[in-house]
């Protein structure tokens, strides 16, 4: 394999490091171009979940059997959660066994992305960091996000609250989507998720963090910084093509429900590696193994565009009702992530009205779901709670508090010149 052609990667996130690693392991001399200073530098701090629920393996399981160490970063398991219904009724969920690990992005030592850089590195790659590269010119097109197709904002506190997690269902705190709160080890997270475009999008932030404030008057929240970010859906018609594969969210391998990417990101851009060793047909695989994920993520997302607050109850109560039933969370969440017959039949139903084709995406028939329209429900004034927590956040701002993301939910997630997202 030394005499192989050296392969060039464009993107050291999760996708891009992980396929580095699988690479570079097998004595490939391997390149990984990032335009940004360090891997996770897009995202800050933030808390994200490494989901267990979508199928019967451990995450971590498949990371040993992919050739990575799972401890080369911090995580933290979790078995709980506080499930918060759309009318503020809180419920626990709860599994035997492990429902998520929360792990830190960003560019401290111990954040996933520093890890999988750790990998890569051990194993040999060769990393450039804010080195520009043609996409022509790269053999693994692992960029992240490209267009926009929903958006997440947070802000990141000091709190002395032991380590908690809580989902929230809300469609006014969250448009078509979800809020969660996060603290581990001294450090929170309060976010919301948009998946309808908003003008003036931080009054959600806002809002939501004074409900928290509210419903959970323990945490004390000492602001730190804001930071958020956005996704890219897209279904695409070749996942490999003049020799190049696309892996992660370039190749818009992410949940279209949710959002939980980084499992397939991991997941694809291992497999991409393993083509290029010649063990396995990358366009086969990510058919076979991701894309019925994919399918159904986007039948589910067919199904939440269509539904407000009261469906959110009903799947609330529903998901309680298995819950003690089967004395086990994490089945019913789990079955809504797994590919059925019918989501699949709905899926080729839906997705021609769902999605819009992407022209400048090199012949390889991109189709992406658009940022959907706000709705007349999405108009509202902040409370006075929300207009506080605002106030205390531009204090915070003016003395150097950092924010990572601007006022419109259409922007540049990232406030970088030309970081190709
Ligand atoms: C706010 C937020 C919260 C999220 N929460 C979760 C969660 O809880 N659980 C979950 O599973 N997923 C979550 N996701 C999704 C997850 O972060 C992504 O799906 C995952 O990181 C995708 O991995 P990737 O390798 O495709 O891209 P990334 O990990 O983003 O890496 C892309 C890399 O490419 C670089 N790059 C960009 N353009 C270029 C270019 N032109 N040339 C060279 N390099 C370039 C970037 O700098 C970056 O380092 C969240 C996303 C956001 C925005």
């Amino acid at each position: 394999m030394a005499d192989a052609a050296p392969i060039h990667i464009m993107g050291a996130g999760l996708s891009g490091l992980a396929a580095a690693t699988t690479l570079a392991k097998a004595g490939i001399e391997v390149h990984v171009h990032d335009i940004r200073e360090d891997s996770g530098k897009r995202f800050d701090g933030d808390f994200q979940a490494l989901e267990n629920w979508s199928m019967d393996t451990d995450f971590f399981d498949q990371l040993r059997e992919w050739g990575f160490d799972p401890d080369e970063f911090k995580s933290t398991e979790f078995s709980i959660i506080d499930l918060i219904h759309p009318d503020d009724e809180i419920s626990k969920t709860h599994t035997p066994g492990i429902a998520y690990r929360i792990v830190e992005r960003g560019t401290s030592e111990h954040t996933i992305d520093q890890g999988f850089k750790r990998m890569a590195i051990n194993a040999g790659a060769n990393l450039h960091y804010k080195s520009r590269v043609k996409e022509e010119d790269c053999n693994i097109i692992s960029c992240g996000p490209k267009g926009t197709s929903a958006v997440a904002y947070g802000e990141i506190f000091h709190t002395e609250h032991p380590n908690h997690v809580a989902f929230q269902l809300n469609d006014k705190l969250a448009p078509g989507a979800y809020s969660y709160l996060i603290i581990i080890d001294g450090v929170g997270l309060i976010c919301t998720c948009l998946w309808r475009k908003q003008k003036g999008s931080e009054r959600f932030l806002n809002e939501t963090i004074a409900w928290y404030k509210k419903k959970y008057p323990d945490i004390d929240m000492i602001p730190l910084k804001r930071v958020g970010g956005k996704g890219d859906f897209t279904i695409n018609k070749r996942y490999k093509q003049d020799g190049r594969y696309y892996v992660g969210e370039s190749g818009g391998l992410q949940d279209f429900m949710w959002g939980f990417g980084m499992r397939m990101a991991v997941w694809s851009g291992h497999l991409a590696a393993k083509d290029i060793l010649g063990q396995c047909d990358y366009e086969k695989e990510v058919r076979k193994q991701l894309m019925p994920y994919v399918r159904t993520s986007l039948a589910n997302r067919f199904l939440m565009n269509r539904v407000g607050n009261r469906t959110f109850k009903t799947m609330c109560n529903r998901w309680m009702k298995h819950q003690k039933k089967s004395k086990d969370g994490l089945i019913w969440i789990g079955k809504l992530f797994r590919p059925t017959w019918y989501k699949n039949f709905l899926y080729y139903l839906v997705s021609p009205f769902m999605l819009v084709r992407d022209p400048k995406a090199m012949g390889r028939g991109v189709r992406r779901m658009p940022f959907r329209k706000a709705l007349k429900r999405d108009v509202w004034e902040q409370s006075e709670d929300a207009i506080n927590v605002g106030n205390i956040w531009n204090n915070i701002r003016k003395k150097g508090g950092k924010t990572s993301f601007v006022n419109d939910s259409d922007s540049t997630s990232v406030p970088e010149p030309n970081t190709g997202d």
